[in-house]
């Protein structure tokens, strides 16, 4: 369903992703690991349309329609979700509020009425049967005064109040404790469906122990450089990335 194919980047005159191509399949969870700078995260900001980042060659097809000439929300419409990897904290308005908002923009975009309050609200409570959601959380201000947990709750509560087809969650290279690792996968693994695809980005094996992707790709300076199934996260877990690393400089 999603097709990255020969896609470069550039930011400046610095080309950060070079003849880049993955298949993500319907239902499929693909992670994708890598060092440091190798672009995992200008992928995902790419495919979720954030400005800045020059597109040189390739496209993004999202079931078969090139989503690069979609506006970021255009793509939300179509169903594509990106997970900050910081989140915004935006004080004054309530999750429950933003929640609305967004999935009303995205109602908006695709055409149709905005939801009423009684299908709101049995739609939060449906996200938030999924998940194990504390329904303060929901009335308290976006992120503000989170704890680290507490932000990727949201994030996966916001996965499974969207019901997005593609997400894409890219981790924070700094790591997560050993909770928001399983709030994320714990929210990953219930949401799986076999439509809904999944782009883990990940430095670290260990949420590979949580969320069983279905292939893992190893990216090194732009590309991907190996994929197989979810033993590679293992190998790697035990030789690191050097040999990608070096490969890349020789
Ligand atoms: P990763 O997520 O794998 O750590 P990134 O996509 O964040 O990698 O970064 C890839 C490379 O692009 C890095 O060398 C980084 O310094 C560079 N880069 C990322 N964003 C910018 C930017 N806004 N301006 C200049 N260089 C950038
Ligand atoms: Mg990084
Ligand atoms: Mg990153």
């Amino acid at each position: 369903m999603l097709e990255v194919k020969n896609l470069s980047v550039s930011i400046g005159d610095r080309e950060i992703l070079k003849d880049f191509n993955l298949q993500v399949a319907d239902g499929e969870v693909a992670a994708i690991m890598g060092p440091n700078g190798s672009g995992k995260s200008t992928l995902s900001y790419v495919i979720a349309g954030k400005p800045d980042y020059e597109v040189t060659s390739g496209e993004v097809l999202l079931d078969g329609e090139n989503i690069l000439e979609l506006s970021p929300d255009e793509r939300a419409a179509k169903g594509v979700f990106l997970a900050f990897q910081y989140p915004v904290e935006i004080p004054g308005v309530t999750t429950m509020t933003f929640l609305k908002a967004t999935l009303n923009a995205i109602r908006r975009q695709r055409g149709e009425p905005e939801l009423s309050i009684p299908d709101f609200v049995k739609r939060v409570n449906k996200a938030a049967a999924k998940l194990d959601i504390k329904p303060d959380l929901l009335k308290r201000a976006v992120n503000v005064g989170f704890s680290g947990g507490e932000k990727k709750r949201m994030d996966i509560f916001q996965l499974a109040f969207l019901e997005p087809r593609f997400a894409i969650l890219d981790e924070t290279d700094s790591g997560l404790d050993i909770d928001a690792l399983r709030v994320v996968a714990d929210g990953v693994n219930a949401l799986r469906t076999k439509d809904r695809s999944f782009l883990v980005i990940t430095h670290y094996q260990r949420l590979l122990e949580y969320i069983v992707p279905d292939k893992v790709h190893v990216m090194a300076g732009g590309r991907i450089v190996r994929s197989g199934g979810r033993e590679l996260a293992h190998e790697l877990e035990k030789r690191g990335y050097k040999d990608y690393v070096e490969a890349e400089v020789a």
